[in-house]
């Protein structure tokens, strides 16, 4: 099908099709997940109501880390339909953080001074029932092909913009064929310093950290900050363990993100361990995001007490390079703001 290369490209085909060929063979059929896991679908409260709107979608590998007949499990409660979607909440929208007012030309936003955030692809391999671009109007927004050229453009003609990162959507959906091209033109811009990629697509199918993928990391001339997404740390077993260690060899920095979900990590015991897991696989921890307040997501939200007083049990129990930042996000704000958990610090501006 492909008969021409781009410099960059030196791609193994078998380890794409392997991870190409899970993303493809995702399940996207409630009964299926529920026949699955052993379970009756009336134990779970799902809503195929919501379903029609925001999809089912998981790969088997993630699958495959959940308890069998467990209604509670951790990881089915992140993709599961639920019937709670369906509830109006008064501050929950479908806009939590203001991206569309952040568009610089289509699927390109900025908020924050010196960093602009590409929204490479709507597609991503897991739907995740609290994300806050699951209202997205990616018609509007994607920048695949011509408007990709449009959105190089806006950095190349600010010289303000030293890191791009690539969003979505999840970016690592794109072969690495295609995210090389991109890169290629990144670097190309003399003012672009970094590349950050937000992803969690190796995290539940971790064989796309393939060879491919180390292959332009090592390769490319801009400094890589690859930031993955991992909530629990039971989604963290030893195959992704293997994978990530490869990534964190490579020439670039790994970083992990969270979000504090009610009924999946907000106890302190999970996030240690989610923390002492990650060191094992060579990630260190970043941010620990409050849940953004998306429409259809309530159900998942936990208080900023309950929050703080959980992030005072987890600083007081890790070295402080294994504590990840508590923040909040709010449109208009320099950058993510945040949340003081510990007595000293309640000095910080409110
Ligand atoms: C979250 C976010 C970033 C990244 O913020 P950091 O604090 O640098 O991790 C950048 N741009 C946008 C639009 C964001 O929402
Ligand atoms: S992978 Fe990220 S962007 Fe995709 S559904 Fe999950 S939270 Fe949203």
């Amino acid at each position: 099908m492909q008969s021409k290369r781009p410099s960059l490209a030196r791609v193994p085909a078998a380890s794409e099709t392997t991870w190409q060929q899970q993303y493809r063979d995702s399940i996207t059929n409630i009964d299926a997940l529920c026949k699955a896991l052993e379970l009756q679908a009336d134990q779970l409260s799902v809503s195929r109501a919501v379903s029609r709107q925001f999809p089912l979608r998981v790969p088997w590998s993630y699958v495959g880390r959940m308890q069998k007949s467990d209604p509670r499990d951790p990881l089915l409660l992140q993709v599961l339909p639920h019937a709670l979607e369906e509830q109006a909440a008064v501050g929950f929208g479908t806009d939590p953080v203001g991206d569309l007012a952040s568009a610089k030309s289509p699927g390109l936003l900025q908020k924050y001074h010196g960093r602009a955030l590409l929204l490479a692809t709507s597609r991503c391999a897991i739907h995740c029932r609290f994300c806050f671009r699951r209202h997205f109007p990616y018609a509007l927004q994607n920048p695949r092909s011509d408007a990709w050229r449009l959105a190089l453009n806006e950095i190349a003609g600010d010289s303000s913009i030293e890191e791009i990162i690539l969003s979505g959507g999840d970016p690592l959906v794109l072969d690495d064929r295609e995210i090389m091209q991109l890169v290629e033109k990144l670097q190309a811009i003399p003012h672009i310093r970094r590349l950050r990629v937000h992803t969690r697509l190796p995290v539940v199918i971790p064989e796309r950290i393939s060879a491919g993928l180390l292959d332009w990391i090592e390769r490319s001339e801009l400094d890589i900050v690859v930031v993955v997404h991992v909530n629990h740390p039971r989604e963290l077993d030893r195959g992704l363990r293997e994978k990530l260690r490869a990534l964190s060899g490579a020439r670039c920095h790994v970083l992990n993100q969270s979000v504090l979900l009610r009924d999946v990590n907000d106890d302190a015991h999970t996030l240690v361990e989610l923390s002492e897991r990650l060191f094992d696989a060579g990630v260190l921890p970043y941010y620990l995001h409050l849940l953004d307040k998306v429409q259809g997501a309530m159900h998942f939200d936990v208080d900023e007490p309950t929050a703080c007083a959980i992030m005072k049990e987890v600083a007081a129990r890790l070295p402080g390079y294994l504590v990840p930042r508590l923040v909040r996000e709010q449109a208009g704000e320099p950058g993510k703001t945040p949340v003081a958990f510990q007595a000293d610090a309640l000095s910080y501006p409110a």
